[in-house]
């Protein structure tokens, strides 16, 4: 999964790039992390004519922290993987919010029938073995996330289960559901999009820290030095236009002031020295075309197209009454004969090619300090039609599989309320996290991510709009 390291990088370079001389005209484009990290970067080192504009009704971009039951659950960004070389962890690492995370390592039959818990435990060691986001494997270039952990989930099961056709036969079945969950780390459509080998390095420590309660948005609050107190709080609040989509930026190479000119949704324009743009792949990829005056460089169009981005769905779900004990959540997988069953059980629902979307619903967790709210999680390809289903069908079909599991241990009640993420539908996102595809040039060379990063320039080779953010970076 794609951290936020990308901001580091952002910072270092913000102060090197601008020069303070004349207080340059700045616009930065999109109020994610990246965009808040270089604006208050920029007030901290004296920039005052600095704009951010930002197309949501909110600040935050792909950190989505709601207030939902007894806390704030996080819908996009959720965890800081890492405490090792991650700026996000340097960041809050005085302030005593972050806690060790404990996943659950429970599966459930769609059978009802309860697995043993010993077994559970090392089917999931042998995933997190086969699979971890870091991918510094010596494998050949072209071999996709899902060649490889097929290959190897395959051959380690039959390694140890080989004398146990009733165990081999069951684990086996677990590939369904160790593909949804790579899906959630990867953030892509399919397992055969990653490339097995990639760029992406995980940061040393806990790589599963959570903000007990309080929510990712809590970086934002340090970086705005609004948490722990607002004594020192910069003065962005009155920078950021929100509800102001930027359609076209017009750039003049030949111009050593007010270089760019960027047209926005409200009608409004602004001529700056600076650029800076945040917005996801996702955007890029539908929008870079038209977006861009003079358009961008070949290779550029071509590095936006290689990196992948797919998307995954969250559903937090409140509970009139806590039905479940002490556990961390859930984890579900299906045998075929149930997959069908699900088609007449539910025959008003979408399906994709006979399996029904309830099926995408491989994982629930607990979340910190929210006694009555579990978070629901799809993967695949059949997300943009979940995303697009209503409310009711959401609860319903999320009871049905509840029960479905879980009946035989617990007495569920239905969900009375849910809040659900929409990142591939909302046109300013387009999926939720980039990763590299075997396309994507990668190595301690020119990667896609620097090729994406490098900057426009004018004719004295300054910057004139610059490319920041998460997929600028491994
Ligand atoms: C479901 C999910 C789970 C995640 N889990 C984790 C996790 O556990 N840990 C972790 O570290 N990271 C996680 N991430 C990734 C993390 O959220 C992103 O890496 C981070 O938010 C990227 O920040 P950004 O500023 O580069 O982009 P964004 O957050 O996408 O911000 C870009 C901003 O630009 C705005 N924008 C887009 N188009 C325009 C336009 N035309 N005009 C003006 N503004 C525009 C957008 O509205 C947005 O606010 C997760 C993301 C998602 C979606």
């Amino acid at each position: 999964m794609k951290t936020i390291f990308s901001l580091s990088t952002l910072l270092a370079c913000i102060s090197t790039v601008f020069c303070l001389r004349n207080d340059p005209s700045i616009l930065v484009i999109g109020a994610g992390p990246a965009g808040i990290a270089a604006a208050t970067r920029l007030l901290e080192r004296g920039f005052k004519n600095v704009t951010v504009l930002e197309a949501e009704s909110r600040i935050g971009g792909r950190i989505l922290s709601v207030k939902f039951g007894d806390a704030f659950v996080d819908l996009g960004a959720q965890w800081c993987h890492g405490e090792e070389d991650n700026v996000v962890y340097d960041l809050v690492k005085d302030f005593n919010i972050l806690r060790h995370s404990t996943l659950s390592k429970k599966f459930y039959h769609s059978s009802g029938k309860v697995i043993d818990e010993g077994f559970s435990e090392e089917i999931f060691n042998i995933m997190d073995e086969v699979y971890t986001a870091d991918g510094n494997r010596h494998v050949p270039d072209y071999l996709t996330v899902g060649d490889y952990c097929k290959q190897n989930f395959n051959e380690t099961l039959h390694q140890k289960y080989g004398h146990d056709r009733e165990k081999l036969g069951l684990a086996l079945s677990t590939m369904d559901y160790f593909q949804h969950k790579v899906l959630g780390f990867e953030g892509s459509f399919s397992w055969y999009e990653p490339a097995a080998k990639n760029d992406y390095r995980d940061c040393g420590g806990d790589l599963q820290l959570n903000w007990n309660g309080l929510g990712y948005k809590t970086i934002l609050e340090v970086l705005m030095r609004k948490y722990p107190n607002k004594i020192r709080q910069l003065p962005i609040d009155t920078k950021i236009i929100l509800n102001n989509e930027v359609r076209k930026i017009r750039w003049n190479e030949n111009l050593l002031k007010n270089a760019v000119t960027v047209s926005c949704s409200d009608g409004t324009e602004y001529t700056v020295d600076h650029v800076i743009f945040t917005p996801s792949i996702g955007v890029l990829k539908e929008r870079a075309y038209t977006m861009f005056e003079p358009r961008l460089s070949d290779i550029k169009h071509q590095v936006i197209g290689n990196i992948g981005f797919g998307s995954v769905m969250k559903v937090a779900l409140h509970f009139p009454k806590r039905w479940w004990g002490d556990e961390n959540g859930f984890n579900f997988f299906w045998s075929s004969e149930d997959k069908w069953s699900v088609l007449r059980d539910l025959p008003e629902d979408p399906n994709w090619i006979g399996t029904s979307w309830v099926t995408y619903l491989y994982a629930i967790e607990t979340t910190e300090k929210n006694p009555k709210v579990l978070i629901a999680w799809f993967t695949g390809n059949f997300v943009p039609v979940i995303e697009q289903l209503s409310d009711r069908v959401l609860i319903n079909g999320i009871y049905y599989v509840l029960k479905k599991f879980l009946s035989q241990e617990y007495e569920i009640n239905k969900p009375d309320r849910i809040n659900r993420s929409q990142w591939y539908s909302n046109p300013h996102f387009r999926g939720v996290y980039s990763f590299q595809t075997v396309k994507c040039k990668r190595g301690n060379g020119v990667t896609s991510e620097t090729i994406l990063a490098t900057p426009l320039t004018n004719v004295e080779n300054r910057p004139i709009v610059q490319f920041a953010g998460e997929a600028t970076h491994p």
